[in-house]
């Protein structure tokens, strides 16, 4: 049975810095829910009250310049990105992670602040964001501050950020628009299910990163590559940030084995 708890929908940041300062760590953010309302379902979680962001223009749509490069609102949904014209031609990776993520109808109502926020090891665009050297934008009354997304995870479920703020937007570096790419996701199933191992790989012509999903407490990225780095080179680069677990899904030498073969795969496409 679902416990007694407030709905807050605020249309304004203002008021949801206000909403999340007067409740400060009794509340939690609510946006596609896809998470958060199975955590509540079975009373996991007992906030008091959850504050709803949908409805605050600030936190939604993707933006795209040459200078810039990506900004893709928190409560963008993984199907409003999969269809942004921008993001298909300048960052076809992060099409590929929101393809991964679940089924179409969870698609639709997922977002991409959501699946980071949620901080699972296996989070699909917590692979492909870490390969393009994202980042976050995190907002609160007292301003707003960005660290790298490969900081912002701290642990199975944890991040950084603070009672008072909300993940505002990601932001996609210029540098890293029309890189070349792979992305592997190994499944018990063939339809939807989360990742056993997933790899994704990011290459320029300057640089190339690694994002590795279900090996290590948290999605995980190696140290940032020169592009021609040997295969060699990048496996020993991945080995250094991984630490793959037994547990219900796979074993930890399978684990292993799958993502040197995913690496191997994807290196070889990518040269
Ligand atoms: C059947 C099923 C299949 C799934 N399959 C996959 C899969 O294949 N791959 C995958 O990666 N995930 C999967 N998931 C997990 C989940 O659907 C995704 O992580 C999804 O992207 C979460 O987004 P949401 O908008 O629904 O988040 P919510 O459920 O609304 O929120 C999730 C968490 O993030 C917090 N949060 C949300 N937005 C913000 C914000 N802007 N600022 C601060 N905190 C915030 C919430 O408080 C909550 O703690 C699956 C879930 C289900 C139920």
């Amino acid at each position: 049975m679902l416990q007694n708890f407030s709905y807050l929908a605020p249309e304004t940041l203002k008021e949801l810095y206000a909403m999340l300062k007067k409740n400060s760590g009794k509340s939690m953010i609510l946006a596609g829910g896809t998470d958060l309302l199975v955590s509540l379902h079975n009373n996991w979680i007992a906030p008091d009250s959850l504050i709803d962001v949908k409805n605050i223009p600030e936190l939604n749509g993707i933006s795209y310049s040459s200078v810039n490069g990506l900004s893709i609102g928190a409560t963008t949904t993984c199907i409003d990105l999969i269809n942004d014209k921008d993001v298909g031609k300048h960052y076809p990776l992060l099409v590929e992670g929101a393809h991964h993520i679940g089924s179409p109808q969870l698609r639709n109502r997922a977002t991409i602040g959501g699946n980071i926020c949620t901080a699972s090891p296996c989070a699909d665009m917590g692979c492909s964001l870490l390969a393009l050297g994202a980042s976050v934008e995190l907002a609160s009354e007292e301003g707003v501050r960005a660290i790298a997304l490969k900081d912002f995870f701290t642990g199975p479920k944890k991040t950084q950020i603070k009672k008072n703020e909300v993940l505002q937007r990601i932001i996609v570096p210029a540098n890293m628009a029309d890189a070349k790419f792979g992305m592997r996701k190994l499944k018990r199933i063939k339809g939807h299910d989360l990742a056993l191992v997933s790899v994704a790989i990011a290459r320029t012509d300057k640089t190339m990163r690694v994002g590795i999903g279900s090996c290590a407490p948290t999605p995980v990225v190696t140290a940032e590559l020169p592009a021609d780095a040997s295969f060699e080179k990048v496996v020993a680069a991945v080995e250094k940030v991984i630490c793959p677990i037994d547990d219900v899904r796979a074993g930890k030498e399978f684990r292993l084995f799958m993502t040197k073969e995913f690496v191997e795969q994807i290196y070889s496409e990518l040269f």
